[in-house]
């Protein structure tokens, strides 16, 4: 069971949390818990260490330490009732604090922060959460241990920020986790994992989702939940169209693919381990335990609506490439696609027009400058005759496996977007046929979701 930020923002929440375990274990299930950072940490932490490195102000650095000690020890005080256990919570949470100090003000003098670093400094979310989570659940009588990703096994390579999984984890998580289950509810902190040296890593934003799927994948769970503060996986992210509803049930593509396209309820890879061991995942409202959220499972429902959801992307932008002297010349793409994969760019959609003057991409806003750069030097002759960009888009998709041979939801996609009078920039659909995705310019981008989220009826039972 994983408890995202919003469900361990403060100490009631925390000890909601346990008391939600302690039920669960005393129905005779064996639990691993798995915390986020308590909400908005990780972004807090990320924030400073970023405006520390450039402004030097060791002074930041202490207020930044006093409001969050402060709240990390009003949720002890809230969420552990017992004398000792609060007392040693404090210790760990003092002893964490000191280090993560010292990590501050070191990026103060020196200026800099690498990816090691920042990794190093948002694992004290999670590092920070686990010890009280664990606390909580002791004070209501259950016995508990915390555990660093690391330190119940989780393994990766060292590229920090977005770490990859090591195979061996799995077999490393069984043993330090599958004998403590009888008895013990374990809580391992999300998001984070160690390398082979020990030294810490992350697995991307939003990675606890993950880190709950390579434990429970690793100890044969019967099932993965994730608890949130939303009621499931729904046909479209509730802060855009309120209407939105939950879906009862999806399968591991589809909830793969809402995922790719942004819907941010799920971190990308969560869906990966849990299919290669069969178990299936459910997405659950903490506040709203009776309510039965979404079921992720590997059989298609054959249903009636093709379209199951509608996602967002931001934070992308386009780039297009054209020039007379691209038509008909072999290599053009495969030029592009090397040069951007040297310089680390990582390609989120691709389309070129059958007159072959003209190739568009999509890539991460973060990493547009890299890839106009790398296109640019590997051009210098006149094939490529423009490399222009635009950072004002977004990626909207509409994803159901219903889609599969169905004829007309495109049409019926690029229809309403017209009537509506939304521009259209680009256009993929996976030859999967489980999505269809397409570019528009960020100021229609709410307006494309809305509309086509009613178009398909998805708000009506
Ligand atoms: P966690 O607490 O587990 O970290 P997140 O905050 O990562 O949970 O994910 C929940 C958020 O994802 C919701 O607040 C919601 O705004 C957003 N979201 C985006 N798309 C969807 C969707 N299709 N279904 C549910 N939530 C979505
Ligand atoms: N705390 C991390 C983040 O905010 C990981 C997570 O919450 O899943 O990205
Ligand atoms: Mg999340």
């Amino acid at each position: 069971m994983k408890f995202g930020g919003t469900s361990v923002e403060n100490g009631e929440k925390i000890r909601h949390v346990a008391e939600l375990l302690k039920q669960y274990h005393m129905d005779g299930n064996e639990l691993v818990a798995v915390t986020s950072a308590l909400g908005g940490v990780t972004d807090g932490l990320l924030t400073t260490a970023n405006e520390v490195s450039k402004n030097g102000k060791v002074s930041q650095v202490k207020e930044f330490i006093t409001d969050l000690s402060k709240k990390h020890y009003d949720a002890i005080n809230v969420a552990i009732d017992d004398e000792k256990i609060r007392s040693e919570c404090v210790d760990s949470i003092d002893t964490r604090v000191d280090e993560l100090e010292k990590a501050l003000i070191g990026i103060c003098y020196l200026g800099e922060l690498t990816n090691r670093s920042i990794d190093y400094i948002s694992s004290y979310g999670e590092r920070l959460a686990a010890p009280i989570v664990s606390g909580s659940i002791r004070s209501l009588g259950i016995p508990s241990q915390s555990f660093t990703g690391g330190e119940a096994g989780i393994v990766t390579d060292s590229n920090y920020g977005d770490a990859r999984l090591l195979e061996d984890s799995y077999t490393l998580v069984k043993s330090k986790l599958g004998p403590l289950l009888k008895e013990n509810i374990p809580v391992v902190t999300g998001f984070i994992a160690h390398n082979k040296q020990g030294i810490i890593t992350t697995l991307g934003r939003g990675g606890s989702d993950f880190s709950a799927s390579i434990i429970g994948a690793s100890v044969d769970a019967d099932e993965i939940w994730l608890w949130k503060e939303v009621h499931g996986i729904m046909t479209t992210d509730p802060k855009i169209v309120p209407e939105s509803r939950p879906i009862p049930q999806i399968s591991y593509i589809e909830a793969m693919e809402l995922s790719y396209f942004g819907a941010k309820v799920l971190h990308p890879r969560t869906i990966e381990p849990a299919i290669k061991h069969k178990i299936p995942v459910r997405v659950k409202n903490t506040f709203e335990p009776e309510f039965p959220g979404t079921l992720i499972v590997a059989e298609q429902k054959q249903i009636e609506d093709v379209v199951k959801a509608v996602t967002l992307i931001n934070k992308v932008a386009l780039i297009n490439i054209s020039g007379a002297g691209m038509v008909g010349t072999i290599g053009t793409a495969a030029r592009v696609f090397s040069a951007l994969a040297n310089a680390g760019v990582n390609i989120t959609m691709i389309s070129q027009g059958s007159s072959e003057a003209n190739l568009s991409l999509v890539v991460n806003e973060d990493q547009l400058e890299a890839a106009v750069a790398a296109v640019r030097s590997e051009f210098t002759t006149n094939v490529v005759g423009d490399v222009a960009y635009d950072r004002d888009v977004c990626v909207v998709a509409v994803v159901g496996a219903g889609m599969d041979g169905i004829p007309g939801v495109a049409g019926k996609v690029f229809y309403s977007l017209g009537n509506a009078g939304i521009n259209i920039i680009m256009i993929s659909q996976g030859s999967s046929q489980h999505n269809i995705s397409f570019v528009v310019s960020s100021d229609e981008a709410l307006d494309a979701v809305k509309t086509l989220h009613c178009e398909f009826e998805l708000d009506k039972q």
